[in-house]
Order: structure tokens, then C-alpha cells, then sequence
């Protein structure tokens, strides 16, 4: 790695606190050195309430672009030149590119997902689609699904005004879309998802500390038309991914939202495709799986 490291490569960082267990790293410096690009992937701690200094240091350093975790996503973007339409409306930014000094921000996380849905020919444009979870992810899930054409979007959240947050965001800003927002009720969800095509799980019930639990207690309303997606990627088949294979549905976990939103981001960094195979075989080595 030391030794394709020359004057002429170009820095990409990751800005975030913690940092330590991203796995961008890996991707990225994995996918610079299968296609042989002078680029670098370095994460950097950096604390909350210290965005500002990132950012120029960001600018003194002149890094090609970065990528945002928490705590920075939404704080970030009042030092950025220019924001994408989608990540406006998200509110929050994780890729960032820098041109000659200025910085253009975009959300790869929401694109990441709907990536992999059309990398399985699932159709979601004009269709109805019930997701739980009203946090980061699904702000970015769900704003960019109706963003590329999704037909309805029902939001359940055990805190209901972040679920109204987003859906008010859609119906004022997506027209083609029709957002609804509920309180997470078990009867109401199964309603709900009847008639839906799509249902996604966008909160961190599945995964430690809530690993074998499952938002959902019975699949009875699951059909074998509905496609069920966990974001979550750790476990692999969640308790609700068990529940959809049961119930005869196709399923799928996070981990090709995880590398779709960083080859969106490679992309954006390069005008590159990432070599996402490998990446998956590499991530599969290192034990997740889709
Ligand atoms: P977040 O902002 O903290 O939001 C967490 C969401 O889960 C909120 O809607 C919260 O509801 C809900 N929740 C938590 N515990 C709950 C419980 N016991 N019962 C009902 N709802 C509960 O987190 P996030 O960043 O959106 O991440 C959510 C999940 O997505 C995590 O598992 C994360 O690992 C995964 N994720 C995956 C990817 C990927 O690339 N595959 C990317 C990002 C995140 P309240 O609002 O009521 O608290």
C-alpha cells in the first residue's frame, strides 16, 4: 500500500467520530488499487462541534472529496458551495467532492439503497412502499424513493414527528409521491402493508442489542407479491428477513445499500465504477454476506 503512495496521489478522507470501524477504508483502497487510481482513503476522528475545522482542514490539505458519518451528516452542510437537489431535501450530506476549492455535497445513502433494489429488478417507481424508522436512514431511504418515483410512501415510527417531518417533506416537495406518517401500531403496520409492494425496515431493531427481534410480530400480512428489505447488514438474515422467507416473499439485507452508496461515491470521486463484485467478495471475507 506504502509504496503506490506517491506526490501525485490524491486524498480522500472520512470525517466522523467514531470512525475506527468504518469500512470504507477497506472499500476504497481496495477499489483504487484494482483499477489502478492514484487516490488514497484515510479516516479521520473528528469530534463534534469540530466540522468547521475539519472542513479547512480539508481545504488546506485540498482533499479530492470525503465521505461524512456521524455526528457530521447535517452540521457539514452550512460550510458547503453547493448541495444536490436530494440532499437538500434529506438535510443531510455524506459524500463530498472539492473543486478547485469548492465543495459540492450529495447523499449517496438513500441513492445507495434504491441502487439495490433496481440491481434485483424490484419495480418501486409508482408503487407503494411502507417503511419503519424515521431516523437518518430512513429520512434517506424514504426522501429518495419518492425523489425517483415512488408512489406512495408510509411511514411508521415509534416517535410519530419524525415520521411527520419526512412524509411533510415528500408532500410538499414530491408531488408525485403521497406520503403518510403513523405511530408504530402493530395492527395499523399489517394494514398497511397488505396492499403495499415494498416494505423496509429502516430502524435498528434486528441488530445488537435488539438482535432477534423484529419490528413486526407476525408475517399474516405479509403476500407473496411484497419485497422485504432490512437495511440493517449485521446479522445477515435478521429476524424479519426470517419472517419474509417463511412467508414465501423475497427479501434483502443492507449490505449492497452499504456498497452501492460508497460506488455512488466512488463514482462521484473518479467518474469511476467501483468494481463491486469484488468488493463484495472482499466484504464476504471479512464476514458479512448479503
Ligand atoms: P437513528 O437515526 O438512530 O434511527 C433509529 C431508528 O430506529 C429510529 O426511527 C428509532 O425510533 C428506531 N428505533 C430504535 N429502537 C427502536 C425500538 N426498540 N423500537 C422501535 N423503533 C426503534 O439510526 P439510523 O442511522 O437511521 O440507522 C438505523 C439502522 O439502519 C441501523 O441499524 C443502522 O445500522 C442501519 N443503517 C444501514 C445502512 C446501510 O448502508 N445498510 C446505512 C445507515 C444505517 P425513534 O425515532 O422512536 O427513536
Amino acid at each position: 500500500m506504502i509504496s503506490r503512495i506517491k506526490g501525485t496521489t490524491k486524498l480522500i478522507g472520512l470525517l466522523g467520530d467514531p470512525v475506527k470501524h468504518s469500512l470504507s477504508p477497506l472499500m476504497h483502497n481496495t477499489a483504487f488499487k484494482a483499477l489502478n487510481l492514484d487516490y488514497v482513503y484515510m479516516a479521520f476522528q473528528v469530534k463534534e462541534g469540530f466540522i468547521k475545522e475539519g472542513i479547512e482542514a480539508v481545504k488546506t490539505f485540498n482533499l479530492e472529496g470525503f465521505n461524512l458519518t456521524m455526528p457530521h451528516k447535517q452540521r457539514v452542510m452550512e460550510y458547503l458551495d453547493e448541495v444536490s437537489e436530494e440532499a437538500a431535501l434529506i438535510g443531510s450530506v455524506n459524500t463530498v467532492k472539492n473543486i478547485d476549492g469548492k465543495l459540492f455535497g450529495y447523499n449517496t445513502d438513500g441513492k445507495g439503497f434504491v441502487k439495490s433494489l433496481e440491481e434485483k429488478n424490484i419495480e418501486y417507481k409508482g408503487k407503494k412502499i411502507v417503511l419503519t424508522g424515521a431516523g437518518g436512514a430512513a429520512r434517506a431511504v424514504a426522501i429518495q424513493l419518492a425523489y425517483d418515483g415512488a408512489g406512495e410512501i408510509t411511514i411508521f415510527n415509534r416517535t410519530m414527528d419524525s415520521a411527520v417531518e419526512i412524509v411533510d417533506i415528500i408532500n410538499k416537495n414530491i408531488p408525485s409521491c403521497k406520503g403518510k406518517a403513523f405511530k408504530l401500531k402493530e395492527e395499523e403496520l399489517m394494514k398497511e402493508i397488505r396492499d403495499a409492494s415494498i416494505f423496509v425496515n429502516c430502524t435498528s431493531v434486528g441488530m445488537e442489542p435488539n438482535a432477534g427481534e423484529s419490528i413486526i410480530s407476525s408475517n399474516k400480512a405479509f403476500h407473496k407479491d411484497l419485497f422485504v428489505a432490512d437495511i440493517i447488514y449485521e446479522p445477515k438474515k435478521t429476524k424479519l428477513l426470517s419472517m419474509a422467507e417463511e412467508a414465501g416473499c423475497k427479501y434483502m439485507n443492507g449490505l449492497m445499500m452499504l456498497i452501492w452508496q460508497g460506488a455512488i461515491a466512488f463514482n462521484i470521486w473518479t467518474g469511476k465504477n467501483m468494481p463491486v463484485d469484488l468488493i463484495k467478495k472482499l466484504l464476504e471475507k471479512q464476514g458479512f454476506y448479503v
